[in-house]
């Protein structure tokens, strides 16, 4: 072998090996941004189908916004404004969503009457760095979840802060089922929202939602960090045009809590 074809061999593994190692890492797959989503483009831009090629766990909302989105182990379910879940169907299509391939690396059980402040805080410990991405499951028996939902709208779209004062509110008690969900940090601000962001699934997938408020009885947390963020930014709907540069901050906070 030549100096020179031994140079061309080396330089080929070492680029299959880093592109082996960065493909193996888990990534956050997102749609469109949560300004956007703010700013009231609802225009699903991308299919359910698609969305599953990306990951199995994850949250999100439908064309028009019709209603909450839980994915759980590869299977989509829509929260409507009604409360009657349904799985959704992969022709259907979503204007923002959040979902990654879940392998969790750790495991842990929560004590009873964790709710959610106790929950990010063991969590912020647990993840021990702030700045990275992460990725939750938390399954078992809850005394209480409050979630909402968000009604389905219609052409010219409101922006996001006006459909919320008109959300149901949804009170479980008792209740069986799955967290699913992420924790953002800071930087993500106007891209996707910062600190943590669970949506709720019943066991008898009859209910569910956007969290707002949990109550542990019994249940357990699995958790991935991610290091790797995967944006895909909508090659439709109002994108391309609308006004994307004010701070929607303060919207933000109206809209998630
Ligand atoms: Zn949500």
């Amino acid at each position: 072998m030549t100096k020179m074809s031994r140079y061309i061999l080396v330089c080929l593994l070492l680029l299959t090996w880093s592109s082996v190692v960065f493909a193996a890492q888990p990534a956050l797959v997102q749609i469109s941004t949560i300004d956007a989503l703010l700013g009231g483009m609802y225009d699903g831009v991308t299919t359910i189908g698609d969305l599953k090629q990306h990951g199995d766990l994850g949250i999100g909302t439908f064309d028009g916004l019709d209603g909450e989105m839980v994915v759980v182990d590869g299977q989509v379910f829509r929260v409507p404004a009604d409360g009657h879940v349904m799985p959704v169907s992969d022709n259907e299509t979503t204007p923002f969503a959040s979902v990654t391939r879940f392998a969790p690396t750790r495991h842990l059980s929560l004590e009873q009457g964790t709710d959610l402040a106790a929950f990010t805080a063991q969590m912020d410990k647990i993840m021990g760095s702030p700045n990275l991405f992460c990725a939750f499951k938390v399954e078992g028996l809850f005394k209480h979840v409050r979630t909402r939902s968000v009604p389905k709208q219609n052409k010219p779209y409101p922006p996001l802060v006006e459909v919320v004062k008109h959300q149901p509110v949804f009170e479980m008690d008792n209740v069986r089922g799955v967290l699913v969900g992420f924790y953002c940090p800071p930087f993500v601000k106007g891209v996707n929202v910062p600190g943590y962001h669970l949506h709720f699934l019943s066991a008898d997938q009859q209910q569910g939602g956007h969290v707002l408020a949990f109550d542990v009885e019994q249940a357990t947390v699995a958790l991935q960090p991610l290091h790797r963020f995967t944006l895909l930014l909508p090659q439709g709907g109002d994108f391309s045009t609308m006004d994307l540069e004010r701070d929607r901050g303060a919207e933000l906070e109206k809209v998630e809590k």
